[in-house]
């Protein structure tokens, strides 16, 4: 896998990194080079030609995932895979370090020229990918060789269990040192820019585990490596899937989640929550007036305010709750699993208020033709309900805050109703 160190880091020069960064990066790109020299040695007979084999099943592989590739690079924003660790990792089992590293950096450049060079990749950051690899190779083959080589008896155990140690490894010296790197490069980055999501880091290690087979593969009978394309190129697929679905959930104006995502979510949540007779609330929220921002400033402007006014509501939740445009310029937020009783009451109705007064304090930059200005004085009137309450279906409870949300706009505006009795009394609006 090759991850960008930093998603907010577009620095294509390796010297306009922060100082410590650089030093980084560069003690483990000398850490590599001199592992490989030092371990340097006459290869066994047969092991460069097992080098140019896995360099070439690692080219027609790539060839052949191009095509996936390319559609995936259009489809998606975040970082993609290359499943080459399925040949690394072979090569890093079965070859000693020097070659390993040969085969790493041949099969590098290749994927440099094909897949990272056109995405945009700074050529420091792929540079630096292919030293950890190298890094994470030495080890994995410092383990296996530790528990006496790969298995070849029925019952070798130990070397089961070095494999497994291996590929543990692997994933580790890896992410590691991406980790820090992005850790000395980003402003603040959450658990998920450093080791990126559980999915990814599965499909890296199921790349790494038919590498595993590979290798065993290679050391018995070699033919049998021809078996490991399919599956390989199977799960390339199934990466670009599950970035599509990404794509298709994400309402592109303001990266909430779209109408008929948060409805399927919503609905998984709702019934969990009755299920388990557990409380949550459903809140609408439509921005009053709307239609008087657009006729001010303009269309786009309009869209700015929408993309701040969604920014500010994600950042007013808890993690766990989920907030999706609805449309035009309502938004909802499903606020799972509230406290029983009372407090989830106090709970739903604080989040609401929260969620009115911050949308009523914000300021939004906008460029217009007439040059930059900021709006303010925007407000969004909010109808709540709750299950299991007024509802115990996604449906039922969302009838309850529209009417809720309804009572909120006839009162005045700027405030928020719930379908339940009591009201939090909220300012009256100015327009
Ligand atoms: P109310 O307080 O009653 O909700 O008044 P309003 O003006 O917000 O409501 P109305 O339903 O009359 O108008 C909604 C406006 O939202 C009209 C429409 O142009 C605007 N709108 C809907 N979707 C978008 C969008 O994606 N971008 C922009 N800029 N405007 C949008
Ligand atoms: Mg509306
Ligand atoms: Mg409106």
């Amino acid at each position: 896998m090759d991850e960008p160190l930093s998603p907010t880091s577009g620095r294509s020069e390796l010297w306009a990194l922060p100082r410590r960064a650089v030093v980084v990066v560069l003690a483990v790109e000398a850490s590599a080079v001199a592992l490989v020299v030092a371990g340097s040695a006459t290869p066994p007979p047969g092991a460069i030609g097992l080098a140019v084999f896995l360099t070439v099943l690692s080219v027609v592989h790539t060839e052949l995932a191009t095509g996936i590739e390319r559609i995936r690079r259009r489809a998606a924003q975040t970082a993609y895979f290359d499943l080459s660790s399925v040949w690394t990792f072979a090569a890093a089992l079965l070859l000693p370090p020097m070659l390993a590293a040969a085969v790493i950096a041949a099969v590098y450049v290749h994927l440099w020229q094909r897949v990272w060079r056109p995405a945009k990749v700074p050529l420091h950051r792929h540079v630096y990918t292919t030293a950890t690899v190298v890094l994470a190779a030495n080890a994995a083959h410092a383990v296996v060789q530790g528990a006496g080589g790969l298995p070849t008896a029925a019952a070798d155990l130990g070397g089961v269990a070095g494999i497994a140690l291996a590929v543990l490894l692997y994933v580790l010296v890896n992410a590691v040192l991406v980790a820090v790197v992005i850790v000395l490069t980003s402003e603040r980055p959450g658990l998920r820019d450093i080791f990126g999501g559980w999915d990814d880091n599965a499909v890296e290690i199921a790349t790494i585990c038919m590498g595993a087979l590979a290798a065993v593969a290679l050391g018995s009978t070699p033919g049998l490596v021809a078996l490991v394309l399919p599956p390989i190129l199977v799960l390339h697929r199934a990466v670009l899937v599950r970035q599509l679905e990404e794509v298709a959930s994400t309402d592109a104006k303001t990266g909430l989640l779209n109408a008929a995502a948060w409805q399927v979510q919503g609905t998984r949540i709702v019934r969990r929550v009755h299920r388990s007779r557990g409380t949550a609330a459903v809140l609408i929220l439509d921005l009053d007036h709307f239609k008087l921002v657009n006729d001010s400033y303009g269309h786009l402007a309009g869209d700015e305010v929408l993309a701040a006014v969604a920014t500010e509501l994600r950042n007013s939740v808890r993690e766990q709750d989920i907030v999706g445009r609805f449309g035009g310029e309502e938004f909802v937020v499903l606020l799972p699993d509230l406290a029983p009783g009372p407090d989830g009451n106090t709970e739903m109705r604080t989040i609401a208020e929260r969620l009115r007064k911050r949308v009523a304090e914000l300021v939004v930059p906008v460029g217009t033709p007439d040059g930059d200005l900021s709006i303010s004085g925007l407000s969004i009137s909010v109808g709540g309900a709750a299950v299991p309450n007024d509802g115990t279906t996604l449906e039922q409870v969302l009838n309850a805050a529209d009417a809720s949300l309804y009572a909120a706009k006839r009162d005045g505006r700027n405030l928020v109703r719930f379908a339940g009795p009591v009201e939090i009394p909220g300012p009256r609006s100015g327009n």
